[in-house]
């Protein structure tokens, strides 16, 4: 199974798209392109809901 988030959804205009093998994974990867794409270090608790929301399976 293969988890899909497209980051897009969250952050409009962002092309950016992470993936992974879990939910942590796509979200360890979501952090890491926040931090280089968008200068986000810290992911607060409403973003990571919107982030979760938006993981669809592929
Ligand atoms: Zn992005």
């Amino acid at each position: 199974m293969t988890l899909e988030l497209k980051c897009g959804e969250v952050v409009p205009g962002c092309d950016g798209v992470v993936d992974g093998q879990t939910r942590e994974e796509v979200m360890t990867a979501a952090a890491r392109h926040a931090a280089e794409a968008h200068g986000l270090t810290e992911i607060d608790a409403g973003t990571e809901q919107a982030l979760l929301a938006a993981i669809r399976e592929v």
